[in-house]
Formats: structure tokens, C-alpha cells, sequence
């Protein structure tokens, strides 16, 4: 019977060995360094997210959720993102509107729990209500960087300039009405899409009925 020759690459690595004896993990002994470019556990950044949720909308497995709570004493949305669903693919980082700084995946890859309860991580962002019917537009920050992208365009729209102009401290924050009023002053106020609409059409025929 034939015995095959070794071949070079394997007598390299037979002599390697013998000089610095065979390769094993060295985990947990010495912590384990991924490669920059490892795409781990994706992070949200409270201070860049402006919680418009477009994260949420391209996730293709669910990972990321969100919960709304319209009280009026404390109006905030809170951002989820589930470890144990998430597949790290990327797709939250490079559909952020914030610069891809709102969520960002890491180099965490040592993610193992206990409790399923601990697979997850959330962040809060303080919400917009309607300042006419208090239903829920977006995000405060949402707002104020949707003001800032489109520059002087915003002063087109009450709901974006006096977003801008409270977020600089220019606009006392305090000024809100929860009456459903219909009258001019309801134009330059923040207000949901819808009475917007109904602010603009309705003005007329509200202020001639009142006469
Ligand atoms: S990395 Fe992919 S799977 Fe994970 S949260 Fe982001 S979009 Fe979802
Ligand atoms: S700003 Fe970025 S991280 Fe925050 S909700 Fe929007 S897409 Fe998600």
C-alpha cells in the first residue's frame, strides 16, 4: 500500500506547532477581540435618535419595537431593540435618518443571558401631542430635525417653526391648549395633520357662526 507524502503546507504547520504548540481558544481566559468589522449587538444612541422609527420599519425580523404613551402629564415613546430576534444584519443602521447614529451595531458579541426578560434594551424619547385633540404627531426631536433639514421651508408650517423656535428657547413650552377651539389662534399652534386640516377649513364658517 501506498502511504501518501505529506505536503508542504501541512509539514509548515506540523513544524509551527511543535514551536509554539497547537492553536486553542483562549476565551474566557483572555477576552476574545472581533475584528473591527464585526457587525454585533446593534446599540441605540439616546442622544442622536430622534425617534421617527424608520429602524423599526426596515427590521426584517421584528427586533425592534416601540410603545406610545400619550398621557399628557408625560407623552414618550420608548424604543426597543430585542437581542434575542435580532439577526445583526444591519438594515436599522443604514435606514437611520440621524446620520446612521442613532442606532449603530457594535463589536458586543458576548450575549448570552439567563432570563429572556434581559435580552433587551430600550430608550425613551419624549413625544409630541396635538396641542388641539392631543393625539400623537412624532417625537419632539423628530420635529425639531425635520425643522433644521428643510431650513427656512419650515416657516411654512406652524407645527415646524414653533417646534424649532421652543427647541432654541425662543417659544415658552408651556403653551397649550387641550380645547378643540377651531378658531385663528388654533393655526399657529402644534397640531396633528388632521387638524391642521380642519383648523384651515373650518376657521371661516366657525368665526362667522360665532358672530
Ligand atoms: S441588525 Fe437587523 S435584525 Fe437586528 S435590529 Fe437591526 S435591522 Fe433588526
Ligand atoms: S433616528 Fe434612527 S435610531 Fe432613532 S428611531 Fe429613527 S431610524 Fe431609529
Amino acid at each position: 500500500m501506498r502511504i501518501p507524502k505529506p505536503k508542504i503546507r501541512e509539514l509548515i504547520e506540523a513544524i509551527k506547532a511543535l514551536i509554539k504548540g497547537p492553536y486553542t481558544s483562549k476565551f474566557p481566559k483572555i477576552t476574545h477581540k472581533p475584528h473591527p468589522n464585526f457587525r454585533g449587538q446593534p446599540i441605540y444612541n439616546d442622544e442622536k435618535c430622534v425617534g421617527c422609527l424608520a429602524c423599526v420599519q426596515v427590521c426584517p425580523v421584528e427586533a425592534l419595537g416601540y410603545e406610545d404613551s400619550a398621557s399628557p402629564e408625560n407623552p414618550k415613546r420608548k424604543l426597543h431593540h430585542y437581542t434575542d430576534t435580532c439577526i445583526f444584519c444591519g438594515q436599522c443602521e443604514t435606514a437611520c435618518i440621524a446620520d446612521r447614529e442613532g442606532i449603530k451595531l457594535s463589536n458586543d458579541w458576548e450575549l448570552s443571558f439567563f432570563d429572556r426578560k434581559e435580552a433587551s434594551e430600550s430608550i425613551e424619547k419624549e413625544l409630541q401631542l396635538c396641542e388641539v385633540c392631543a393625539d400623537i404627531i412624532t417625537c419632539k426631536d423628530h420635529l425639531k430635525w425635520i425643522a433644521e433639514k428643510i431650513g427656512e421651508l419650515a416657516f411654512s408650517n406652524p407645527t415646524l417653526y414653533l417646534s424649532r423656535l421652543k427647541s432654541l428657547g425662543i417659544v415658552d413650552e408651556n403653551i397649550v391648549s387641550a380645547l378643540k377651539d377651531y378658531g385663528r389662534s388654533d393655526r399657529t399652534k402644534i397640531v396633528c395633520a388632521r387638524c391642521r386640516r380642519e383648523t384651515t377649513l373650518t376657521t371661516k364658517e366657525y368665526e362667522a357662526n360665532k358672530k
